[in-house]
């Protein structure tokens, strides 16, 4: 069987181009995660943002200090956003660099459409909003896709895309560096794509589920995390 015409070898062309993507993200997802373990604390009891507690935390502020590592892993988002994204955005204040290095690296792939790029900034009111110029970017519906470091819940996530679509936005998928609770999709069902998909012990202590390391009397660690915030709740609770 031979190859008719040039639009056959562009097929070819492009089969050999996703191929190539494929490997890459592959050896990519395996270089962060051996990277981001170095930034794994376990052996504790950490109150994570969503409420939920767990033995590890992923000091990820401590990984953003480090340049080849972000350069992979924003090389890892610019693979799995997809291609018909118009808008990049992310939760500030961390996301604001994410949104920034994976525009780079779409950049930098021959014939990428470059994305428009902004961030979501919390309103106060444990929700998100858009400063004008950004927000009518997403009035105008293009294709939105949130980027995001670590996923515990999609808590944060699901907040970001409830502002995009309060003002007519369209989000087109959530796209972060390590999805800990290995969760599908945010709350309105959008997927979610990770660089590194590894499910890290969690307890929904929030939603009223026992935490054996409470039950067991670990103490909350309050180096890092919201266990400090945790405790101080419960102080004023008299619990
Ligand atoms: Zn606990």
């Amino acid at each position: 069987m031979g190859f008719e015409n040039d639009s056959n070898l562009d097929e070819v062309d492009a089969m050999v181009e996703a191929d190539r993507d494929r490997r890459r993200l592959t050896t990519l997802s395996l270089k962060i995660q051996t990277a981001l373990n170095g930034y794994r604390i376990p052996g504790s009891h950490f109150v994570y943002a969503s409420g939920a507690h767990g033995p590890d935390y992923l000091s990820k502020d401590a990984a953003y200090e480090e340049h080849h590592l972000m350069r992979d892993i924003e090389e890892a988002l610019a693979l799995l956003v997809p291609p018909e994204t118009g808008i990049l955005t992310a939760p500030a204040v961390a996301g604001v660099f994410l949104v920034r290095g994976t525009t780079e690296r779409i950049a930098d792939r021959p014939g990428s459409c470059v994305p428009y790029m902004g961030w979501a900034e919390k309103d106060g009111h444990d929700g998100f909003k858009f400063r004008t110029p950004f927000r009518k970017r997403i009035e105008q519906g293009l294709g939105v896709t949130i980027l995001e470091d670590v996923v515990t819940t999609s808590g944060s996530v699901s907040r970001v895309e409830d502002a995009i679509v309060a003002i007519g936005g369209r989000v087109l998928a959530v796209v972060c560096m390590w999805n800990r609770g290995v969760e599908r999709a945010t709350r309105r069902g959008t997927p979610i794509r990770a660089a590194v998909e590894v499910e890290l012990p969690m307890y929904h202590a929030e939603r009223g589920e026992s935490c054996p390391l409470c039950d067991a009397g670990v103490p909350i660690d309050t180096r890092f995390g919201h266990g400090k915030d945790f405790l101080e709740a419960r102080a004023k609770l008299g619990k």
